[in-house]
């Protein structure tokens, strides 16, 4: 079996173009235009690109982007009253604090600053609290981008069997929430779970957030499974180029999954898009109007 290849670009672009088409009609008919403000803090390279990346996908699709660069020096303090003001601003609709924050900083009381009807990244306790007892909530962007995908290929998870590999705050555990939310029955794997790849061989869905290169390999995989790929790891190669791989051995995993996504070109443009996607329902519920239909 040779799987399909989940072109996460393609559904991204016709998720933004569903978006802009969204943000242009709420303009037309109560002229409000969604905004967004980025928080960048230092100069990590990774979050360099990535933020210019989010600003120039949020100006193409019509909503207004607010960059919030400070040095890699600024205090908590600082960063906590910008929060305040960014909360406080009518224009502002959402609130990304790009992480990582430097060590002087506390990342939680951050997090736990932004109003949450702000928080566009789905990392509020508040918001984190709703998600798991299943009431609406802005949900955050990597995992939603995961059931998006996966559903592409499987309208209903109901009954399926997945397993996530990975429990971090911002991909493993919102992730579990969202496919029990889907009805489907998931395991949990991390670094202390025995024997993985048993566990991940009669598994429908499998999500890889791990950050390991390629340590999904291809016997770990039931034959016609749906593979979700979230990692994002550097390889530098003796010749000293770089390359980026996913979690899972693609060339491997591909032989047996039936969909499986690739990296780059997977849930990554797809995050973005879902950044724009919640920004418009912040947008709407903060002038009491419902979501927009995508
Ligand atoms: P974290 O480092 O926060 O979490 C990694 C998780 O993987 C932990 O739960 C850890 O277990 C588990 N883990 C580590 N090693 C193993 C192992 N050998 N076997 C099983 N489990 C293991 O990472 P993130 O969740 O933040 O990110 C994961 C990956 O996804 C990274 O490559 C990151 O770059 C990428 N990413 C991609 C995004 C996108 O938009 N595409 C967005 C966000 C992240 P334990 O809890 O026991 O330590």
């Amino acid at each position: 079996m040779t799987a399909t290849i989940s072109d996460g670009r393609a559904l991204a672009a016709d998720l933004r173009a569903r978006a802009a088409a969204a943000v242009r009609r709420l303009g037309e008919t109560h002229r409000l235009v969604p905004g967004i403000a980025v928080v960048l803090v230092g100069h990590d390279p990774a979050s360099e690109v990535y933020v210019r990346s989010k600003t120039r996908q949020v100006v193409e699709s019509g909503m207004r982007s607010f960059d919030h660069r400070l040095p890699e020096t600024a205090t908590e303090a600082e960063l906590l009253d910008l929060v305040a003001r960014l909360n406080a601003d009518p224009a502002v609709h959402g609130i990304l604090v790009q992480l990582p924050l430097p060590a002087q900083v506390d990342t939680a009381k951050v997090i736990a600053a932004v109003d949450p009807a702000k928080d566009v990244d789905g990392f509020h306790p508040l918001n984190v609290g709703r998600l798991a007892i299943g009431l609406p909530v802005l949900v955050p962007c990597t995992p939603l981008a995961c059931v998006m995908l996966a559903k592409t290929v499987r309208p209903s998870l109901e009954g399926l069997d997945a397993v996530v590999i990975g429990r971090s705050n911002i991909v493993g555990r919102p992730l579990v929430h969202l496919l029990v939310a889907e009805s489907a029955t998931v395991t949990v794997a991390h670094s202390k779970t025995r024997d993985l790849p048993a566990l991940c061989r009669d598994k429908d869905l499998l999500f890889a957030a791990i950050g390991r290169p390629e340590l999904v390999k291809g016997d770990w995989i039931k034959p016609g499974a749906t593979v979700i790929d979230v990692g994002i790891n550097r390889i530098v190669e003796p010749d000293g180029s770089a390359r980026i791989v996913g979690d899972v051995d693609f060339a491997q995993a591909r032989a047996v999954a039936g969909a499986i996504t690739p990296v780059p070109g997977g849930v990554g443009p797809m995050t973005i898009a879902c950044l724009l996607v919640n920004t418009l329902r912040a947008a709407c519920a903060a002038n009491g109007l419902p979501a927009p239909a995508l």
